[in-house]
């Protein structure tokens, strides 16, 4: 049972932890993590003792090299603070050279705040474009807005409080129409999902400073046809070719 375990941890509701992930974080050698803090309290709530080593993907080569040599004999975890790792978080460059390495990658899923944004939501689920952050300056977060405004999908972004409100404004000048989700605080006591018009939310959040984790959600622009059927459109072509 030697290897690197990608580990999934909750994403506020400490009840989240999966019965797998309590067995294999107890059996580790070591955990890999953010934040040793953060990690400390779940790895209490649980009563697992593994030493815990902070790992993220600025860490040295050398480092890498470190943990990797140690799970070609033992297992090693990595967690990240809260929820899936590697999504929006550590751990890419960590599997990657892993996988290079030749060592065994086990991952054990859970809690991911952008899937559990997305069943809340009550958007169109059928496709879903996941795009981490928006970025912090108004021109760069424009740029990758009009980028993907053609995608027919569902899109999903993580945000921060204090942005919300300007990257709502934002999405009402570009789609006026297209219907936004804000699901804060997931799992957590004050877990809430506000779905309307990018300006109607913009509106409420203007008047309720939003408070805690949020991820955004747009809405597929209105056409229907390839959200709903993405084969429609062809079919809808050939027959027009050869009416049967
Ligand atoms: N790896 C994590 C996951 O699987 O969801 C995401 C880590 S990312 C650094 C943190 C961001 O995820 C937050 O800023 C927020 O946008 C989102 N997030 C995490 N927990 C959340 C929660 N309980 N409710 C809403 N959003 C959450």
């Amino acid at each position: 049972e030697a290897g690197l375990y990608i580990v999934a941890t909750p994403i506020g509701n400490l009840g989240d932890v999966t019965v797998r992930a309590v067995d294999v974080l107890r059996r580790c050698e070591v955990i890999a993590c953010e934040d040793t803090r953060v990690t400390g309290k779940l790895l209490k709530h649980c009563g697992v003792n593994t030493r815990m080593m902070r790992y993220d993907d600025h860490a040295s080569d050398r480092q890498r090299e470190g943990i990797l040599d140690l799970a070609r004999s033992q297992p090693v975890a990595l967690v990240s603070d809260a929820g899936t790792p590697l999504i929006s978080d550590p751990g890419y460059r960590l599997v990657r050279d892993a996988r290079e390495a030749g060592v065994t990658v086990t991952s054990l899923p859970g809690a991911c705040a952008a899937i559990t944004g997305l069943t809340l939501a009550g958007l169109p689920n059928d496709r879903f474009l996941f795009a981490g952050f928006l970025p912090v300056k108004e021109k760069a977060r424009g740029d990758v807005l009009s980028e993907l405004a053609n995608v027919a999908a569902t899109l999903i972004f993580y945000e921060t409080g204090p942005r919300l409100e300007r990257s709502l404004k934002t999405i009402a000048e570009i789609w006026p129409t297209r219907e936004v989700a804000v699901a804060r605080e997931l799992t957590k006591m004050h877990e809430e999902c506000r779905t309307g018009t990018a300006s109607d939310v913009a509106t409420y959040y203007a008047a309720h400073p939003p408070k805690g984790e949020i991820v955004l959600l747009i809405g597929p622009p209105d056409v229907s046809i390839s959200t709903a059927d993405p084969d429609a459109l062809l079919r809808e072509a050939l027959q027009e070719v050869s009416p049967s």
